[in-house]
């Protein structure tokens, strides 16, 4: 496929130049399996270098009316953003690409509602001291984001980040940079000065240069806890930058036997098989109060292959769910869905087999009856797979939610307020939903506790995380 040239380009200092580093990357689509483009370029130590130095000597702060002109470009060109990522991630613009594109269009405005409200302290002089604390901008920050929300990603870091009067180079994934590299013309048109916001394509090898550039100040990670903790040690062995982490997720969701069923069905159905699965905050395990069991199990099922109907060519008006973001997943997929089947790990009660002779495919599956120790039960699976398990105590149902090594998202489904508030004391999770699961919102801090994550997105906390504390003590005796 042929693309316009800038989107096999780097943008930096406000101009779309050929990659130094000569190396290229190919992406293809996953709804067919045919290439895309073998000419992505693959930002090396020279680019890296450029974009940082370009960085450095723009540094200064952004104003609210440059972020909201950014947010309605976003706005106006969503369809061809969307179209964009789509080619090479797979999901349907309804209801997934649309719903990523609001939330990177929210965050660039709530974050320029931030710019002229964001206060530093003071304090009085009563030991003869006047004290003045201010928030400074870091300087270059580096965004480093995964492919399964790419430009929500970009929302979530960027926003905050130029909000505080900080820079921005954006290295998106390999597997979707096409609408990463499109910004850069949105860029320039919201008059964002050069050097303020660039973007590096390439892998994990230009993301492990920014996280070990000595000038870049601080790195906002998203991505799998492996890579995650990679970036963290690159980080402290270079110039001990900042670090954000927001990693995978196993996310709980407890339905009481109280619970209005309708609703909890909606909330684990959608947070599960939107964008097919690829979310770090998908309701990936079920636990189930015993008396309703059963009618929760039949009527989830029911709901789950009602969704089968609806997967396919996310280019076609009546798909919802599309393919998984390329072979390799799939092939990952496919390969734990047949060891736990092999294994004896639970009972496959649906799904799990690859559908359409074309593209990369699955059937949304639900294991019940899983074991604990297994590894479907365990790990993050990032694909459309729930397991679904039984559970007749309140103390057990939080225990069995809490022994695991993620602690992204929790949601607890029931009538009654009481516990709904023991509940959300008791997970152990950066996130709680009571009667929902798998959202965010913007004025909420975001991440995870244990390997979910370090820091938090969103809120005035990321404001927090994209600044240096500084105290000014003034002797006001001279
Ligand atoms: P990944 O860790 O493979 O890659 C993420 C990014 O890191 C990519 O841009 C990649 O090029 C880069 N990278 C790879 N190696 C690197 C290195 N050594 N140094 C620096 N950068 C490197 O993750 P992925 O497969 O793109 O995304 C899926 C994962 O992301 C899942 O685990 C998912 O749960 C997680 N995720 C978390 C959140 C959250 O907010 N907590 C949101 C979305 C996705």
């Amino acid at each position: 496929m042929e693309f316009k040239s800038h989107l096999t380009q780097l943008f930096i200092n406000n101009a779309y130049v050929d990659c130094i580093n000569t190396a290229k990357l190919s992406v293809y689509n996953p709804a067919t399996g045919v290439l895309v483009s073998d000419q992505i370029p693959l930002a090396g130590l020279e680019d890296v270098d450029l974009a940082v130095r370009s960085a450095n000597a723009a540094f200064a702060a952004t104003p609210n009316g440059i972020l909201l002109r950014f947010a309605d470009l976003l706005e106006e060109n969503q369809e061809h953003l969307a179209y964009l990522t789509r080619l090479t991630l797979g999901a349907p613009y309804l209801p997934f690409g649309k719903s990523e594109i609001g939330t990177a269009i929210g965050c660039f405005r709530y974050y320029a509602g931030w710019i002229d409200k964001f206060a530093g302290q003071s304090f009085p002089a009563d030991d003869g001291f006047y004290k003045i604390v201010r928030y400074e901008p870091l300087g270059v920050v580096a965004g480093i984001i995964p492919w399964n929300g790419p430009l929500a990603s970009v929302g979530l870091k960027a926003a905050p980040a130029l909000a505080a009067g900080n820079v921005f180079i954006l290295k998106p994934s390999e597997k979707t940079p096409l609408m990463a590299a499109a910004l850069g013309k949105l860029v320039i048109e919201a008059g964002f000065p050069p050097g303020v916001f660039q973007v590096l394509q390439g892998d994990g090898s230009t993301g492990a240069l920014l996280a070990s550039h000595m000038e870049v100040a601080k790195v906002s990670f998203t991505g799998s806890v492996a890579t995650g903790k990679a970036v963290q040690v690159l980080a402290a062995k270079s110039n001990l930058k900042r670090c954000t982490l927001e990693l995978g997720g196993k996310s709980p969701a407890v339905i009481f036997d109280d619970a209005n069923l309708a609703n909890a069905i909606h909330w684990c159905v959608n947070g599960l098989t939107n964008n097919s699965g690829q979310i770090c905050f998908a309701a990936s395990r079920v636990y189930v109060q015993e008396r309703i069991y059963d009618q929760f199990l039949a009527a989830y099922q029911k709901t789950f292959e009602a969704k089968r109907k609806v997967i396919g060519d996310p280019n076609d008006a009546g798909s919802e769910l599309g393919p998984v973001v390329d072979k390799a997943q799939y092939d990952r997929i496919m390969g734990i869905i047949e060891t736990a089947r092999t294994d004896g790990q639970g009972t496959l009660l649906v799904g799990g087999k690859p559908l359409y002779s074309k593209g990369y495919y699955i059937e949304p599956a639900i294991f019940t009856d899983t074991k604990e120790d297994a590894s479907i039960y365990k790990e993050e699976i990032f694909g459309p797979v729930v397991v679904v398990n039984k559970f007749k105590t309140e103390e057990e149902v939080l225990f069995s939610s809490n022994a695991s090594k993620y602690g992204l998202m929790a949601g607890v489904f029931t009538q009654d307020i009481n516990r709904a508030l023991r509940m959300s004391s008791g997970f152990d999770s950066g996130v709680v939903g009571v009667n929902c699961i798998s959202t965010i919102h913007f004025s909420c801090p975001f991440g995870g506790t244990k390997e979910s994550g370090l820091g938090r997105e969103l809120g005035v906390n990321a404001l927090m995380a994209y600044t240096e504390p500084k105290t000014v003590l003034i002797n006001m005796t001279y």
